[in-house]
């Protein structure tokens, strides 16, 4: 079966106007280069870039996602410095990323990822997300044991699966240059796919990898198919180096 691969661009707090060459760089590229699988690209820029890019981006597979929304329930009202769900669809979104490490060392909880996660599902926004341990979890074997928390405290028994990409990523690879074995990433990925369909019923989900892809390791992440795609930080926001990710990818 042929399965949609992935690549999604996490911007962070990154990027300006003019990097909409990068897009369109990608957009080219992909025009050009017809891939045996199915290919998905998510470009979430900061949200003060999405509306003017979602203007000028008007691409089959490209597609566009928040790095954040409110938790506030409401499309609009008196709340200071908050970007509602319904704020970020109308801008031109169809994702955004919840749950993010970095997003939770800042101000994240448990119940206001879950809060998010609904409240961006009800807004039609498809949700990105994150799980991943850190290093000393890592060091005491607790790492599956923590993404299971991650995932029953953020992840309403009933949700629909067909709105959610979970991004596996572990804390120690993000922005370290070091990815897992992949002995390491099948352990996890079999026990994710066993737990999600015990847990909540789902045969298919889509479940991706996130630290420190490059053009380099690409080639060995994907010699995991349980893998469909990736998150990718730093080097997604250079067309070159993404363009040879994909490339790579499907080499
Ligand atoms: C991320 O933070 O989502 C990420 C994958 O970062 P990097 O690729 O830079 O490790």
């Amino acid at each position: 079966m042929s399965k949609t691969i992935y690549f999604i661009a996490n911007w962070k707090m990154n990027g300006n106007f003019h990097s909409i060459t990068e897009i369109e760089n990608v957009n080219n590229f992909l025009r050009k280069n017809v891939f045996s699988k199915l290919k998905k690209i998510i470009f979430c820029p900061p949200s003060n870039l999405l509306v003017s890019f979602t203007k000028k981006i008007k691409a089959k597979l490209i597609d566009f996602g928040a790095q954040d929304i409110s938790k506030i329930d409401f499309s609009h009202g008196p709340y200071t410095g908050q970007l509602s769900a319904k704020m970020i669809k109308d801008s031109g979104a169809n994702y955004v990323i919840i749950g993010h490490s970095e997003k939770r060392l800042l101000d994240e909880d448990y119940k206001t990822i879950k809060k998010k996660i609904s409240i961006a599902i009800k807004n039609k926004l498809k949700v990105i997300f994150c799980i991943g341990e850190n290093l000393s979890q890592k060091n005491k074997n607790l790492s599956f044991k923590t993404l299971k928390n991650q995932i029953t405290n953020s992840l309403d028994k009933k949700i629909d699966f067909n709105n959610l990409i979970i991004a596996y990523e572990p804390i120690w690879s993000i922005g370290t240059g070091i990815i897992p074995s992949n002995n390491y990433l099948d352990q996890i990925y079999q026990n994710l796919k066993k737990f999600l369909n015990e847990k909540y019923k789902v045969k298919y989900p889509v479940l991706i990898y996130g630290g420190s892809v490059t053009t380099d390791n690409v080639a060995i992440l994907a010699k995991n198919s349980l893998i469909s795609g990736f998150l990718i930080g730093g080097a997604s926001l250079r067309s070159k180096s993404l363009i040879k990710i994909i490339k790579n990818y499907f080499k």
